[in-house]
């Protein structure tokens, strides 16, 4: 299943998981998601390119550079950053 990853459209209306960015793992089936599943925030899907490699690791450090640690999976398509 493909991850897609999501975004804060203002980072100004967000919370601490959407402001720098979630991954979410989803069927091709499912609905892109238009909100943030934690508080509302709307969001945009980012355009994730799986075969240029590098693009994952890129988002680990932007979000390591913004205080933010490992995600740890919680469950079925849901992510809980650890601190
Ligand atoms: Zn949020």
């Amino acid at each position: 299943m493909p991850i897609y990853e999501y975004r804060a459209r203002d980072e100004h209306v967000s919370c601490p998981t959407c402001a720098h960015g979630f991954e979410r793992l989803q069927r091709l089936s499912d609905t892109v998601l238009t909100v943030c599943p934690r508080c509302g925030a709307p969001v945009v899907k980012l355009i994730s390119a799986p075969s240029v490699g590098g693009s994952k690791s890129g988002l680990d450090d932007r979000a390591k550079a913004a205080g933010f640690h490992k995600l740890k999976r919680l469950g079925k398509g849901e992510y809980e950053k650890t601190y």
